[in-house]
């Protein structure tokens, strides 16, 4: 147990993190341009504020929450998306008073106690937008475009863009009667799940993965079909915006939100490749979540993306991350009056910007030798008595070969004029 950690968590070890960082820093650049600006909420939340945001009847609030009371008998739940927490903050700080829309964006890690398997985690992470105060088409196919363009710029394939519209209160009441109308008499067939769904929430039954309730399903009414006027030509309007920046879609009318405050848009963004699991990205709008939370009418619209996910396809499709360079200069040395002059050099450097490396493992000179190698330094000085005496030492250039005479008082200038 000790040294084991939890089932469904990742450490991601240093040789590895590069990954990560290149990732993220893509996507904050993405953001910085788009303009998005980042917001960090804690990673726990009062248990209610998912009950509310996430809602009762979806799996994550009835089976996948980390809820526990703390030491003051407060109901927390560690956050298992980002969404809510995003609304609480735009309520509790006032981000309405501002002008709107209010763009924002998000890395965070989520907690779902799921069953652990490739691309499905306890803890997961995901990063995220939200646009909140604009109801305007243009903002949802603009988010879209935003995960659309950070898979471009990852150079990442065979990528599905899914659209749907799954209406608002006043054309989805029509229609969730006719559903019902249409389910009551495939009940006995459908799986417990559906049947529970029944009265809660009767569009989350056509998203059901079961093969049978699947087959079922296939004549049910979709509510594409039943959509009011307004929401009919906002789903136009989006189509014709995506159309306008050349990004692909299908429309796909078994995307569902059942939940009141999902409104008009729904997405998901699906990898033809990972299988059960290739759903990389999902997101749409929810005008109704804000005010359902306790603020003021605004409608918002953001999406989900898996950076777990997303680096599985980076995996899948063998596209190379750029990783760290190694090192400027390596200091091997002889004796200990060299380690310490090397001690003082390395620490001189690295305040002049030059990533500067020395042995702390008394190593002999050829060991050192190697060692510089491992970390591929780009150059390499050698420093003993003589050297530290004159001031004087040989750097040698590890990728060409070269090396030259160079004097130790300097060596940041030299470096620098190298390096450049
Ligand atoms: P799924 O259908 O795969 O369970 P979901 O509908 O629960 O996904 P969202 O809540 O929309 O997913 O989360 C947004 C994104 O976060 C997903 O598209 C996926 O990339 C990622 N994700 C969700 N759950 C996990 C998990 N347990 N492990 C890793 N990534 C996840
Ligand atoms: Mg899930």
């Amino acid at each position: 147990m000790l040294t084991k950690a939890p089932r469904g968590t990742k450490d991601v070890i240093p040789a590895e993190v590069y990954k990560w960082q290149y990732i993220e820093k893509v996507i904050k650049d993405l953001c910085d341009i788009f303009g998005y600006k980042e917001i960090r909420t804690p990673e726990f939340e009062h248990t209610e504020l998912f009950q509310r945001g996430v809602g009762d009847s979806t799996d994550i609030v009835q089976k996948e929450m980390y809820s526990f009371k703390d030491k003051g008998d407060r109901n927390i739940t560690l956050k298992p998306e980002g969404t809510s927490p995003v609304v609480r903050a735009f309520i509790e700080n006032k981000l309405y008073a501002d002008a709107q829309p209010t763009k924002m964006y998000y890395i965070t890690p989520a907690f779902r106690y799921e069953r652990p398997q490739a691309g499905r985690l306890r803890i997961h992470h995901q990063f995220g937008v939200e646009v909140f105060g604009s109801q305007h088409p243009s903002v949802d196919a603009e988010v879209i475009s935003i995960a659309m363009t950070l898979y471009e710029k990852l150079s990442i394939k065979n990528l599905e863009l899914h659209i749907n519209s799954v209406g608002c209160p006043k054309c989805r009441e029509k229609y969730n009667k006719l559903l019902r109308e249409f389910l009551a008499i495939k009940l006995p067939s459908l799986c417990s799940t559906c049947n529970d769904r029944y009265e809660t929430n009767p569009m989350r039954i056509l998203d059901c993965k079961v093969e049978n309730c699947q087959k079922e399903l296939q004549d049910a009414p979709l509510m594409i079909d039943y959509l009011c006027e307004d929401c009919k030509s906002h789903f136009e309007l989006l189509q014709n915006y995506l159309k306008e920046l050349n990004i692909d879609f299908i429309v796909d009318p078994k995307i569902v939100r059942g939940l009141d405050y999902y409104t008009k848009t729904a997405f998901e963004i699906i990898s033809t490749e990972i299988g059960a699991k290739g759903t990389v990205c999902g997101g749409g709008r929810y005008d109704g979540l804000i005010q359902e939370v306790g603020g003021p009418e605004t409608p918002g619209i953001g999406f989900g993306m898996g950076i777990e996910r997303l680096l599985l396809s980076l995996e899948n499709q063998n596209i190379d991350i750029p990783s760290s360079k190694g090192f400027d200069l390596f200091i091997a040395t002889l004796g200990q009056e060299a380690d310490k002059k090397a001690f003082e050099i390395v620490y001189n450097l690295r305040k002049s910007d030059i990533k500067a490396e020395k042995d702390y493992m008394e190593r002999s000179l050829k060991a050192q030798l190697k060692y510089a190698n491992k970390i591929n330094a780009h150059y390499v000085v050698i420093l003993g008595q003589e050297e530290i005496e004159n001031n004087k030492a040989v750097l040698k250039n590890m990728r060409l070969g070269e090396q030259q005479e160079i004097n130790l008082l300097t060596i940041d200038e030299t470096l620098k004029g190298l390096l450049r």
